[in-house]
């Protein structure tokens, strides 16, 4: 791929008005980030990048780009975008780990709860100003959903230990092995000095279906298998029940891991998976295959009780109920806040969903609180994250400089 990196900027017609930075959340500055490769600028390059989003090696490898910037290339209306994307991760890998940082000297301690994309985004920015940065976060390594969830075909858990480098040149403390709420709690970091506190815990309880059998020694839920996989063992048929992107991960790391057949059942179209056509692609290039038309109703000892969607022509349902046998039952139907912090904060409002209310500059209902990311939007995906947290860091450091 990186060969073909100058030829791919070379293409960009540097359009006056580029629809592939519209397409993109955070307005990352395409043609000139091309046109600075080409002239010998790649510094330069990787520094404009980092400034606009410090999550720029991350986002050229996974955003979905067929959607954002390259799904809005002008070049697209002939199925031939540049592979933006692939430009983007060259650029900012050849200089994350040189990168300049600092450019402030703000006074103020800022406490982040979480490490996933929004963490990290608010503490490069606010410790790149000079702020005194923790992060607590709960499990052993930072780096959220991007190290406990996206496989590492995906994304390479080096990248995740090159930002924590860089974390740490700015001296960002970083506490692992923390959930804040039911020791450490809000009130206590507010008490040891904390000027400013941000939540970005994102969605990390998997949602049940609500049939019968999902407590049985044999069903996993998305999440849970895809922060370890190691510790599961499935050799013969393994039956994923959803059809989304996270659902494509399960069964790609799953046939990787040595199952036999990795089936995804889904009660609609091939058409209707929520799930992006390349990711489907992908899964299916991986030897992955799909039943549709199939609406689980009950997990059994030996597989899936399912009933077939099909209709007569007054579209009354006629299907019967049948079993689709299965080693193991993997249900990936998304995922929901968990309520560590909030159960045990002050004044803290969430939605009846569980995700914290905000704001538009992020502001909780609790003065000196702030959040974003996944917590707050719900499931969403980096690049979302990165662009509410830029806005909410702004707002942080207004509150901060203000008080
Ligand atoms: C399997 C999977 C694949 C995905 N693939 C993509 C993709 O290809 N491209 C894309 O753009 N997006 C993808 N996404 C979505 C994307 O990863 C999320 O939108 C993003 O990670 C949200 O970031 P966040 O910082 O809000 O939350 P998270 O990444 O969820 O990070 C939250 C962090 O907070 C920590 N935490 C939670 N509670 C506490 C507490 N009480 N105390 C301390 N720490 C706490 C958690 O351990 C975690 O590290 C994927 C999601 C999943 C599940």
């Amino acid at each position: 791929m990186k060969e073909n990196i100058k030829s791919e900027a070379e293409r960009c017609l540097q359009c006056k008005k580029p629809k592939c930075v519209e397409g993109c959340p955070v307005s990352t500055q395409i043609p000139e980030m091309m046109s600075m490769l080409l002239e010998g600028q790649i510094r330069q390059a990787g520094q404009m990048l980092f400034d606009n989003n410090p999550l720029s090696i991350v986002c050229g490898l996974i955003c979905h780009h067929e959607a954002q910037c390259e799904g809005h290339c002008i070049l697209n209306h002939k199925k031939q975008p540049i592979k933006i994307g692939s430009v983007e991760n060259y650029i900012s890998d050849y200089n994350l780990d040189m990168l300049p940082l600092k450019n402030g000297d703000k006074n103020g301690k800022v406490g982040i709860i979480g490490s996933g994309p929004a963490g990290i985004t608010i503490a490069f920015i606010l410790a790149r100003r000079g702020y005194d940065v923790t992060i607590f976060e709960s499990h052993d390594k930072i780096g959220g959903v991007m190290r406990y969830g996206i496989p590492d075909f995906r994304l390479s858990k080096d990248i995740l230990e090159r930002i924590k480098k860089r974390l740490e040149d700015l001296g960002v403390k970083i506490r692992p092995n923390v959930l804040i709420g039911p020791v450490i709690t809000m009130d206590d970091l507010f008490n040891d000095g904390y000027d400013s506190i941000f939540i970005g815990t994102g969605v990390w309880n998997p949602k049940k279906m609500r049939i019968k059998g999902e407590s049985l020694g044999h069903v996993h839920y998305a999440i849970d298998y895809l922060k370890n996989p190691e510790v599961y063992d499935f050799k013969g048929r393994v039956t994923i029940i959803g059809a989304g992107n996270v659902a494509m991960d399960v069964a790609r790391t799953a046939i990787r891991k040595g199952a036999k057949e990795v089936v995804i059942l889904y009660r609609k179209d091939m058409e209707d998976m929520p799930a992006s056509p390349h990711e489907i692609e992908y899964a299916a290039l991986d030897g992955v295959s799909f039943e549709t038309h199939k609406q689980p109703i009950e997990i059994t000892n030996e597989g899936i009780i399912y009933k077939d969607m099909v209709f007569d022509e007054t579209w009354k349902e006629v299907g019967q109920n049948k079993l689709f046998k299965s080693e193991a039952v993997i249900i990936s139907v998304s995922q929901a806040p968990r309520s560590n912090i909030v159960s045990k904060a002050r004044d803290i409002h969430v939605s009846k969903k569980g995700l914290v209310e905000t704001d538009n500059l992020g502001h909780t209902t609790r003065q000196g609180v702030f959040a974003s990311g996944d917590v707050v939007t719900g499931a969403k995906t980096v690049v979302e994250a990165v662009k509410y947290s830029k806005v909410v860091a702004d707002a942080m450091d207004d509150y901060m400089t203000n008080k």
